[in-house]
């Protein structure tokens, strides 16, 4: 966002123009733009002459004591330095505390709602074979929710409240291999005003003889969710809002779905223009499996060839992606979501996230719930931050047994890349860039403010406002986040 876009905001008289409903006022903090975009270091603070906005980093401006207008329709009508406009005697003004900062709101592109049930446990299982995480936990876990709807209600109620809790306003969600408790996962978030894509999982072959559909009832049912979110939550060619929720096409990953229901499956999506999402080389049994499956062939090769990699697809894991699967995902614009903690305990290696976002890769960030047992999307930047530096360790070791100067450039990210990608990185990944992840002028307003609260020490001699940022950034739970919007609404903490 420019500084002349905002000089010539304020001479607009908006409240003719839009209906302002609320404004914001206090300090903001977003991404303008993707962290590697040009050549220029990411590494110093910045401060320019106007002491209102102070550089985190060129992608990432801090704006102190600034004013944010919603209008009815949910969307950024003004963002600039605070003036004493007319009309704000007629809306509802937030006025944050001075040591908190309103955010875009998190977007975690990987979710299985219904293991959200035993998030926290099964830690110690390998992904797949028997005794494993799929066959003990994951199956079992979805399936109960079949038989019962008062059960599957009450868990999915908690998922969505878990996430908006802590800021995440956006979630790509897994459900089950049935339709029915999709619905219902459909209902919990529409009831609390979240925005989700939320898909029904597809598997016809190996999985459990109760726990698999034939090929044409995977279809029949995934054309139902669709038809039952159109019908509930709006279809976005024909709604003049964003509708909070959008469809999903979910084969589960290829060991589990024949090239016939890939192929359904992909006619299907880019029939219905869909997003599509699914598992990709997340881990050695998972990659030997599917290319014993596929004579040999690769994740990306396969789902490319069933007409699964588009603009609209987030790939879950890719840690084990090869150059060329890598780059197969940048020609098709298919995206990464990146889900560190669930790598540390499933993928036997952490994704080289920094190379693939500076070789131009669409990567975001995945709880993964519940392959990563932590629902906070700030958890999953720091465990990318911690994840990028095992690597640059095993870099390290690597060039001191060799004895040469490493050519390898750097793997390491820090907390500004991470929140690039918990927020402006995820809409990219989710084609979605033009409604959702900063605060441009006429984007929805999906936000979430974190404040300082007992919980985080500040030192106000010593700390800077950038320094009170990072600390949020790294210290901050849920008992931070002091106000939630989804499309304008507040839809956590008291107004
Ligand atoms: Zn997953």
């Amino acid at each position: 966002m420019s500084t002349n876009h905002h000089e010539h905001k304020h001479h607009l008289k908006i409240d003719d123009e839009w209906k302002i409903v609320r404004a914001i006022v206090g300090n903001f903090v977003h991404c303008t733009r993707h962290p590697f975009a040009v050549d220029e270091s990411p590494t110093s603070i910045i401060h320019n002459d106007r002491e209102d906005v102070v550089f985190l980093a060129p992608f990432l401006p801090l704006h102190l004591n600034h004013i944010l207008a919603v209008c009815e329709e949910g969307k950024i009508r003004y963002f600039g330095p605070f003036t004493p406009f007319a009309w704000l005697k007629t809306v509802e003004i937030v006025t944050l505390p001075p040591y908190a900062f309103c955010c875009p709101g998190f977007i975690d592109l990987h979710h299985h709602a219904p293991q959200y049930a035993y998030a926290g446990t099964a830690t110690d299982r390998l992904l797949t074979g028997p005794g494993g995480w799929l066959e003990e936990y994951a199956f079992p876990a979805e399936r109960s929710l079949r038989d019962n709807p008062e059960q599957t209600r009450h868990l999915f109620q908690k998922v969505v409240q878990a996430t908006l809790q802590r800021g995440t306003t956006s979630v790509v969600y897994f459900g089950t291999l049935d339709v029915v408790p999709c619905q219902q996962l459909v209902d919990a978030v529409l009831q609390y005003g979240q925005r989700a894509w939320v898909g029904k999982v597809c598997m016809d072959r190996n999985a459990p003889a109760d726990y698999c559909q034939p090929t044409q009832q995977n279809l029949t049912e995934t054309q139902q969710l669709v038809q039952y979110i159109y019908e509930t939550a709006g279809k976005r060619s024909t709604s003049p809002r964003l509708p909070l929720v959008f469809p999903l096409i979910t084969p589960r990953f290829i060991p589990t779905c024949t090239p016939e229901l890939l192929s359904a499956l992909g006619d299907y999506a880019r029939s219905e223009d869909l997003h599509i999402t699914t598992h990709i080389s997340e881990s050695i049994d998972e990659v030997q499996w599917s290319q014993a499956l596929e004579g040999g062939a690769e994740d990306a090769t396969i789902l490319h060839q069933h007409g699964l990699l588009t603009r609209q697809s987030i790939l879950a894991h890719g840690v084990w992606l090869s150059d060329t699967a890598a780059q197969l995902l940048r020609e098709t614009q298919s995206a990464i979501a990146h889900c560190p903690l669930s790598n540390f305990f499933f993928a036997n290696q952490s994704l080289p996230c920094r190379k693939l976002l500076e070789q131009g890769n669409l990567v975001g960030l995945g709880t993964d719930i519940a392959g990563g047992y932590n629902p906070s999307m700030l958890s999953a930047c720091r465990c990318a931050v911690i994840a990028s530096r095992t690597l640059d360790h095993q870099r390290q070791s690597l060039t001191n047994q060799h004895e040469q100067s490493s050519s390898a450039s750097s793997t390491l990210l820090d907390y500004r890349h991470a929140f690039y990608m918990a927020t402006l990185g995820g809409a990219y990944a989710l084609n979605m860039q033009n409604h959702l992840g900063n605060f441009e002028i006429g984007k929805d307003f999906d936000a979430v403010v974190l404040t300082v609260q007992s919980n985080i020490f500040v030192c106000p001699r010593r700390d800077t406002m950038a320094d009170i940022f990072q600390k949020l950034c790294n210290l901050a739970d849920d008992r931070n986040v002091s106000h939630v919007f989804v499309a304008g609404k507040q839809v956590i903490g008291s107004s």
